[in-house]
């Protein structure tokens, strides 16, 4: 089949790829119909997402109809016309039952990789790097869907491609950083960013009753289509740069009751290029230019809501925290749970209510991704979003066909090793492919070409998979347990990574666990009763063990003797709570005189605060003030550098 095939930066590529087939008995294979490039999938082409690697292959945003349905999904028919969300979600976890559709435990066969860098793995997505899963994504000709009973919105007909495809991502995601934001009657909502997901978040606020939506970008054509459809008033930051003053002047000085960044982590076009050099050469994760984030924290009003809707992967930098505290803002993020979205969407979509079919600027063969690409990065004029489809120009010519050949082949399904290496060097350094089920895919060692990594997976743990892939060392294979048995998965073993949902519950976990803590404690109970110590000593309490002669002599010989250096360490500082405010260092001089011992040595980088040596004069309370006040009045009369000044020095420094 033909898909996008990420290479590299700017550089993707349509190729021929082995097909997507059934893996697991809740899989479905999708036949796309409608495919499209995100505002997301700009940050893979401009390489600032890490854990990429050739070949992948892109998108996120798809429809189609269902022509392979797995054994496990009951809801679903062959023929049936449907939308996928982009997050890939089991439906039973934790937090697949709470609707935190994006956050699922059982979706990412990387979550190793994603645990290191966030701590806690998110869901898998199509196509957006392996930390997200490595899954091959919706800009093809066919798709494999996990979790294909859960996901999949089916369409009813009468509704097009153009109206019902972005609710897989960016309707649904405009919509939940709208509902973010709280929006109460007669609020103000600013937005930065009118790419497809800022036309929807506004769309969206518009809907649920903003009465004012203040939309903020460059593009002249994205805010008369902000105006337009949205009902936006607009400030064009290429005219006016100074946002935060020109929102305070639009509400009277009090700032935008909510503030969306709707631009996320490549914020302003006009230095991407220059931060671009740099990520090439940065390490893995030093990402990220926040600069329509901290507008929004420093021009939403106090106690309003910041709500982030825009892409973060990495870390970012300068970030006015002490106003969102001391603003007492919310901040709300996150990818879109937008299982939970779809059908409230479909029926605004189906009631006329909301039609983003607007959005679509351009249609185009898939085949044509590559100028697709290069065009929407370039913000090409009128471009606001394009339809690709599989079966214009080349590519769609009896693809059915050649589909049904293809299945008849053996398929070739090389995986790339792991970014960070479980293997041994020696495998490393040879690049060695390695086969994914030598016997289903293929001879083990066949060279292949440089074809797509599909997160194909076995889906057996990760640590099994890596074992069994040749990854792991012989001792980390050796301690893997046969089979996961619940006592083995109390005992704080790292959990297996649940694509098939066999982690257990964290209650069923921390149950066993507390169960097991109770037996413990009523053993211990049993063996030595301990002295009930109210009455307060204060000694330690195997001091006061052996003092009752509840312990044995042993034991009581090991306890240091009174005089140890426990006791003779220097004096706490006295507690000041008498105000006379005396300087600290005066405070401790008096003290270390008293025992005879040294004046403590002047305190570096504060010279002029500590008294000349051998005097006994210091500045009283009055003085000291009055020369705060002094150097603080010098300060602010010496010339300072904007916000911005400032980050410009830093990056030619
Ligand atoms: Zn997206
Ligand atoms: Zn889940």
């Amino acid at each position: 089949m033909k898909a996008v095939c990420w290479y590299g930066i700017r550089d993707v590529r349509v190729l021929d790829v082995p097909e997507p087939r059934i893996l697991n008995p809740r899989d479905a294979i999708v036949e796309v119909t409608s495919t499209t490039i995100c505002g997301s999938d700009l940050h893979i082409y401009d390489g600032y997402v890490p854990t990429m690697r050739q070949g992948d292959i892109l998108g996120h945003e798809f429809m189609g109809r269902a022509v392979e349905v797995g054994s496990g999904v009951s809801n679903l028919r062959v023929g049936d016309r449907v939308v996928v969300p982009f997050t890939i979600s089991c439906g039973e976890c934790f937090y697949c039952q709470r609707g935190m559709w994006s956050l699922c435990d059982n979706s990412n066969p990387n979550a190793w990789m994603a645990e290191k860098v966030f701590g806690y793995t998110p869901a898998g997505l199509y196509g957006y790097s392996h930390l997200m899963g490595g899954y091959a994504g919706g800009q093809a000709e066919y798709v494999r869907v996990p979790f294909a009973d859960i996901g999949p919105l089916r369409i009813p007909d009468g509704l097009s491609d153009e109206q019902v495809l972005l609710i897989s991502d960016v309707l649904a995601t405009g919509y939940m950083a709208a509902e973010a934001c709280d929006i109460q009657p007669g609020d103000t909502v600013a937005v930065w960013g009118c790419g497809p997901v800022g036309q929807m978040a506004i769309r969206s606020a518009t809907h649920l009753g903003a009465a004012r939506v203040i939309a903020i970008d460059a593009v002249p054509e994205r805010l008369e289509m902000a105006r337009q459809h949205g009902g936006a008033e607009t400030i064009n930051y290429a005219e006016r740069r100074n946002v935060v003053e020109a929102l305070k002047e639009m509400t009277a000085g009090r700032g935008p009751d909510a503030c969306i960044d709707a631009v996320g982590m490549e914020a302003l076009g006009r230095t991407v290029d220059a931060l671009y050099d740099r990520i090439k050469q940065a390490v893995r994760l030093e990402t990220g230019r926040p600069h329509a984030l901290r507008e929004a924290i420093q021009a939403c009003r106090k106690g309003g809501t910041i709500s982030i809707a825009g892409v973060y992967v990495g870390l970012i930098d300068k970030v006015p925290m002490g106003a969102a505290f001391n603003k007492g803002l919310t901040l709300k993020m996150g990818q879109t749970h937008v299982q939970k979205y779809m059908r409230p969407l479909l029926d605004l979509v189906r009631g006329g209510e909301i039609d983003p079919s607007y959005l679509f600027t351009h249609t185009m063969g898939l085949d044509e991704a590559p100028q697709a690409y290069a065009m929407f990065a370039a913000r090409e004029a009128g471009m606001m979003k394009v339809m690709l489809k599989p079966e214009m120009g080349a590519v769609g010519d009896g693809r059915r066909a050649r589909r049904e050949r293809a299945m008849e082949q053996p398929v070739e399904m090389p995986i790339s090793l792991p970014e960070t290496g479980r293997g041994s060097p020696a495998q490393r350094e040879s690049g060695a492919r390695v086969m994914a089920r030598p016997t289903q895919w293929g001879a083990e060692g066949t060279e292949a070409p440089p074809v797509p990594s599909q997160a194909e997976g076995t889906r057996a743990t990760i640590e099994e998979d890596l074992c069994e892939k040749g990854l792991s060392t012989p001792e980390e294979c050796a301690e893997l347990p046969a089979e996961e048995t619940p006592e083995q998965l109390v005992t704080g073993r790292h959990l297996p990574s649940q694509a098939e949902g066999e982690r257990e519950t964290v209650e069923e976990t921390l149950r066993a666990r507390e169960e097991r803590d109770a037996a413990e404690t009523e053993r211990l109970a049993a063996e030595r009763r301990l002295p009930s110590q109210a009455e307060g000593t204060r000694e330690t309490v195997e001091e006061d063990l052996c003092e009752k002669g509840l312990a044995p002599p042993e034991e009581c010989e090991e306890l240091p003797a009174e005089g140890d250096d426990r006791t003779t360490l220097a004096p706490h500082p006295p507690s000041q709570a008498e105000g006379e405010r005396e300087t600290v260092e005066e405070d401790l001089r008096r003290l270390d005189e008293g025992a005879g011992m040294e004046p403590p040595p002047p305190v570096v980088g504060e010279a002029d605060a500590t008294p000349p040596e051998g005097e006994a004069e210091f500045p009283s309370v009055e003085e000291s003030v009055r020369e705060r006040v002094r150097r603080v009045q010098e300060e602010a009369e010496e010339p300072r550098d904007t916000l911005d000044e400032g980050l410009d020095e830093e990056e030619t420094r």
